[in-house]
């Protein structure tokens, strides 16, 4: 038996350089070697009562497919994870493991936690460089089932229910399958390659995927179950920005996060001839503190930006991202305005020459400082705006990242369909069923904005219910 490794920290995680990466689309993480994972593994103790597997979403089997690890048979981890996890490569890059499966992790409490992220991307990375194996699905039953979105939820609802042998349809909206895998998140954190293998296994397994289908215009809820399909699930996210309210968001120049980044990833606006117009150079400020204000503002500075400014009204305890992406973008040279608040965004304007280029387009955005007072019911520290702090910020691009919401479309045509006052689907939690008979929905369109794996783990339960449904109606 190899002896535990009781370092007190991880591996770490072989990085590109900062300054060489602020330029590039590459991914900046570039993953364990055999020899890394291994000795991380043998930083894991097995606990017998598995502590972080109750921290996972999903509930994965940690300790035993780190045991796989220990001994070097890779491929029996993969089966192990993939037993619960349809998409370990992306958690492995994207989940937020520090508040989920490593926060529960017994070696975090002297020292860093066993990097279970680490090891999940490595053993789906080693899949997927030595194995092309499809997952076999259940001879077909006959039965078909509608999924609308194809972000985290749709896909892993629909891969659940090809296993099970139903006849699955994914209707996305935009031209690519993906969701938030291809049209938000970047290339350098999540290369899109590897959600492309995921759908295309998909389609191996039998699932069709029709693009350019908005539910809600192109075809009805109501008009799906027309087709013959018996159960329909909803997972179309929650990608409709919010916006300050402030004067100048309409100026040329002023982006939501989502348009800046769909036109970046799914638009390849980094191409020197791209098809869509985009900044490029100048100054740009990035209104928010969330992991998305992150991905805009890193993607600004590899796109050319000069100076690339976070701003956020409250200071760096209460900012809101994952650690590592802020000290990822530090490192990069992304400034950070702290206590700072957008109150106008100027624009260009010539009363002389209606038709001056120039006109309409951005100049600059005036912010105010704030300070911190008393804590708010969630029990962060509400900001107050500091009279007379005004000051301006020199910048030609404005990005917007203070949220999402669920799309209205889907609700207002479909009868019978309840939404909260946020505007997300009202469903049963342990089964993801709506009001409306037959309809499941799950992810960010339920939850409002939040993980890749809540999204997955909704699709899950949704597939699930959706199977005991139609066998008790058959
Ligand atoms: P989505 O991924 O939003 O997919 C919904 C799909 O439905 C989309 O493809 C959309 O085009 C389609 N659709 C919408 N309406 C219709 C319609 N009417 N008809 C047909 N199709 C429709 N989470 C993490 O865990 N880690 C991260 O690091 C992280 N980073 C993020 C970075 C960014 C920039 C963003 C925007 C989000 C990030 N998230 C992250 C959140 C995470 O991506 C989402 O919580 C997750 O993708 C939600 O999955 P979903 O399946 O519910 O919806
Ligand atoms: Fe941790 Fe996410 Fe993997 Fe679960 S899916 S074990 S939370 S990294
Ligand atoms: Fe291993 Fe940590 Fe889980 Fe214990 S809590 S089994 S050490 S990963």
């Amino acid at each position: 038996m190899q002896k535990p490794n009781m370092s007190l920290k991880k591996n770490p995680m072989p990085t590109q350089e900062a300054e060489v990466r602020a330029r590039n689309f590459d991914e900046v993480a570039l993953g364990y070697t055999e020899e890394m994972a291994i000795d991380e593994a043998l930083r894991c103790l097995n606990c017998k009562n598995m502590p972080c597997v109750t921290g996972c979403p999903v509930n994965i089997h940690i300790p035993a497919f780190i045991e796989k690890i220990k001994e070097g048979d890779f491929e029996g981890a993969y089966e192990i994870i993939h037993k619960t996890s349809g998409l370990p490569a992306v958690c492995g890059r994207v989940c937020p493991q520090e508040t989920q499966c490593e926060q529960r992790c017994v070696r975090g409490i002297k020292g860093e936690p066993v990097g279970i992220g680490r090891l999940e991307r490595f053993v789906a990375d080693w899949h997927n460089a030595h194995s092309d194996k499809v997952p076999e699905t259940a001879p077909k039953n006959g039965h078909k089932v509608a999924i609308v979105g194809s972000g985290p939820s749709g896909l892993t609802c629909a891969s659940d229910l090809a296993l099970l042998g139903y006849d699955v349809t994914v209707f996305e909206a935009l031209h690519t399958a993906g969701g938030v895998l291809v049209y938000g998140i970047p290339e350098f954190r999540l290369p899109k390659a590897i959600v492309q293998k995921e759908v295309d296994n998909l389609k191996a397994m039998g699932v069709e995927i029709m693009t350019n289908m908005i539910i809600g215009k192109t075809l009805t809820v109501d008009e799906l179950f027309g087709m013959g399909f018996e159960a329909v699930f909803i997972g179309s996210g929650a990608g409709l920005p919010n916006f300050m309210g402030i004067p100048g968001e309409s100026l040329k120049g002023v982006y939501s996060a989502n348009e800046f980044l769909t036109r970046s990833n799914l638009m390849k606006a980094f191409r020197d001839d791209p098809n869509t117009p985009i900044m490029k150079g100048g100054n740009v400020a990035v209104v928010g503190g969330g992991n998305v204000a992150m991905d805009a503002a890193r993607t600004a500075l590899r796109l050319g930006a000069d100076k690339v400014y976070i701003v956020y009204r409250r200071s760096m305890d209460e900012l809101p991202a994952r650690r590592e992406e802020v000290e990822h973008a530090e490192e990069e040279g992304i400034e950070f305005r702290l206590l700072c608040n957008p109150v106008e965004i100027l624009g260009y304007e010539n009363p002389e020459d209606k038709r001056d280029p120039r006109n309409g387009f951005v100049t600059g955005m005036k912010c105010i400082r704030m300070e911190l007072g008393e804590p708010d019911e969630r029990g962060r520290r509400r900001p107050i705006a500091v009279e007379g702090s005004e000051f301006v910020l020199d910048v030609d691009t404005v990005i917007m990242s203070i949220g999402t919401s669920p799309n209205p479309l889907i609700k207002a045509t479909t009868a019978g369909l309840d939404v909260n006052r946020h505007g997300g689907i009202i469903v049963e939690e342990a089964t993801g069923k709506t009001t409306k008979d037959g309809v499941y929905a799950g992810g960010d369109a339920v939850t409002g904005a939040a993980t890749v794996i809540s999204a997955m783990g909704a699709g899950k339960v949704a597939a699930k219910a959706i199977d005991d449904y139609l066998k008790s109606k058959n």
